[in-house]
């Protein structure tokens, strides 16, 4: 009796390390309690360079986090852009399945999927705090798997700049008229928008950014923040450092991933990635918030030379009219577009509303005291 309870012990726990008793009777079916002892080893490219701060590391945290929720059933290696494939052959390694995984930017791929722009940000739309609202209570990320899917994608938001800054200018923007002319790296709506207000908007890497300012092949460039701005040195190129970054005002960088790839993940480990891309998008976040910061000040204690001007309003009110312009014009050429646009748009105006009570409301409050 005792040896037979302890045969049928050893058989049940066989079967449990085995990964479950009923597929193994059903004849191995790939059901997720089978899968569940498989290990996966994967690849991700990103459109970073290597060690690039906060992104690059982000991506690297990311992948550790899953390993390490996964019992290191999910190992992802991580590539930096050029490793495995050029930074901007993300997209097209990710839905090709060359790769499972990548990370970047979704407005790098508007000439394919021109509505993805908003899921990283549009001139004069939402902060960090609306964006993620649009997108994890709001239809954001069900649009996004809208529009990836005839890309074979999944995506998830991982990581935000939050607002950027303005950019390095060489001379001053004191009106609508400073603008004409002006050579401007600035990529995306809001070099569309610099165009029709008589700018000069040009693309450029940005390794060359510094040369191209200091030798003044361009008039001004926009980069991120202070963070990663004083990195590339452009406040030895430039002395203007305006804010805010209209154009940026809180962009979310995505998590790539092979839709086939996705799908082949037992729920637990998609589950997984789901809330490791979430943890991480707060602490991308976070982090640029806390290194920002501690540039702002390094910035104006060790180059006192730099002035840090706000647009003048009547910029902005030119920019802002202008952006409204240029996502119209968009939405006549892309029904993807259209239909994103008009669910952030709405989003966007209700959230406005709310913000004036809260966030807005008290920022004024402590403004004035
Ligand atoms: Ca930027």
């Amino acid at each position: 009796m005792k040896q037979r309870t302890v045969i049928a012990l050893m058989v049940l726990m066989i079967m449990f390390l085995s990964g479950g008793c009923n597929d193994e009777q059903s004849g191995g079916k790939d059901t997720p309690a089978v899968v569940a002892g498989k290990t996966y080893h994967w690849k991700l490219v990103t459109t970073w360079p290597a060690n690039f701060p906060v992104f690059q590391e982000g991506v690297e945290r990311f992948a550790r986090d899953v390993k390490t929720m996964s019992n290191g059933r999910l190992n992802i290696k991580v590539y930096a852009g050029g490793q495995l494939v050029p930074p901007l052959g993300v997209f097209d390694a990710v839905t090709q399945g060359s790769v499972e995984m990548g990370h970047g930017a979704s407005y790098y791929w508007a000439g394919k999927v021109p509505a993805a722009q908003f899921m990283t940000t549009v001139p004069f739309g939402m902060t960090a705090s609306g964006v993620n609202a649009w997108l994890y209570a709001g239809d954001g990320i069900k649009l996004w798997d809208e529009i990836y899917q005839p890309f074979n994608l999944k995506a998830f938001p991982m990581g935000n700049t939050g607002v950027q800054m303005g950019g390095w200018f060489n001379k001053k923007i004191r009106s609508t008229a400073d603008l004409k002319g002006l050579k401007m790296r600035i990529p995306g709506l809001g070099g569309k928008v610099l165009a029709k207000a008589g700018g000069n908007p040009v693309l450029m890497a940005a390794g060359e950014l510094y040369t191209a300012l200091e030798r003044n092949t361009i008039d001004a460039t926009e980069w991120v923040g202070p963070y990663h701005d004083l990195r590339l040195g452009l406040q030895r190129a430039a002395k203007y450092y305006y804010y805010p970054g209209w154009h940026e005002p809180g962009p979310a960088l995505e998590l790539l991933i092979n839709r086939k790839a996705w799908e082949s993940l037992t729920p637990d480990l998609q589950k997984i990635i789901e809330v490791a891309a979430a943890a991480n998008n707060v602490w991308m976040h976070a982090e640029f918030d806390m290194k920002n910061q501690q540039a702002l000040q390094e910035l104006k204690a060790k180059h006192k030379n730099i002035e840090i001007l706000e647009f003048p309003d009547e910029v902005m009110a030119e920019f802002k009219r202008l952006t409204q312009e240029v996502l119209d014009e968009e939405a006549t050429k892309d029904p993807a577009f259209k239909k994103v646009y008009e669910d952030y748009k709405s989003f966007s105006e209700q959230n406005a509303e709310w913000d004036a009570l809260s966030d807005g409301a008290y920022r004024e409050v402590m403004r004035g005291q």
